[in-house]
């Protein structure tokens, strides 16, 4: 079975085969806690989608995915003490999208699937602001609500950023990359609004201030056995979708 990743592929192999559907992965390069590498949610993002293409293409589809956009929306992580987040302005992911959808529609792709990692990435807005300019299908992938459910019956407690999700993801991806004895409790701190904390109001987070370590959601339970299980059970549902959105024949108004 040929590598999904186009990264990893010759021009020759790519030219012989004819594909159905394109992920474009997007990440995010950020603090995680003090326990993670910068790199956690492109590791995830990549390993996710490359897993989920070779199980459908395994079933008869054929599907390719991208190297991921490394860096992702997070302009509220900027006044972290010695941190270094080289982030993205919604507008400027969004004319990313932009660029390589036209790239791939002029060359005959008709579905593109975004597969996002980082929850600062709202990407919803962006198939509305495209809706109907490219003769190209354009469906979202947020994985971590995908496997919501899955996550949910794996793990202790919920989470949020550097959480027992990504930790136990790491430690089944990259464990020489983490170092459980400098994590740092991932306790928020509480707004001085108490609606905001509530949920009642929405706010884009002052990280350096929200935050003791850059995380939120404990880590300490976070296991490899856990991170295997789910990156297991959420490619094999990232499988399912991908093989769907492959059988259906692309016409206009796709997926209906
Ligand atoms: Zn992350």
């Amino acid at each position: 079975m040929l590598d999904p990743r186009l990264k990893y592929l010759s021009h020759k192999q790519v030219r012989e085969n004819v594909w159905d559907l394109v992920l474009l992965p997007f990440g995010a390069t950020e603090p995680h806690n003090l326990h993670l590498p910068y790199g956690t949610d492109i590791f995830q993002v990549e390993e996710i989608g490359r897993r989920g293409c070779l199980k459908a293409n395994e079933k008869g589809a054929k599907a390719l995915i991208l190297p991921a956009i490394p860096f992702g929306v997070n302009t509220n992580y900027y006044q972290i003490p010695g941190g270094l987040t080289p982030g993205l302005k919604p507008s400027t992911l969004l004319a990313i999208i932009k660029d390589v959808a036209t790239a791939l529609s002029r060359q005959g792709m008709r579905k593109l699937v975004l597969l996002n990692g980082h929850g600062g990435n709202e990407l919803k807005p962006f198939l509305r602001e495209l809706f109907d300019e490219l003769p190209l299908f354009i469906g979202l992938i947020d994985w971590y609500k995908m496997a919501g459910d899955l996550c949910k019956a794996t793990l202790s407690e919920p989470g949020e950023h550097a959480d027992e999700l990504e930790t136990s993801l790491m430690l089944a991806l990259r464990p020489e990359l983490v170092n459980m004895a400098e994590a740092d409790d991932g306790t928020p701190v509480p707004a001085k609004v108490g609606s905001i904390n509530k949920g009642w109001v929405s706010v884009s987070r002052p990280w350096h201030l929200a935050t003791t370590g850059t995380g939120i959601g404990c880590p300490h339970k976070g296991t490899a056995e856990k991170g295997h299980a789910l990156l297991e059970s959420s490619s094999e549902r990232l499988a399912e979708v991908i093989l769907e959105l492959a059988q259906v024949p692309y016409a206009a108004g796709f997926p209906w």
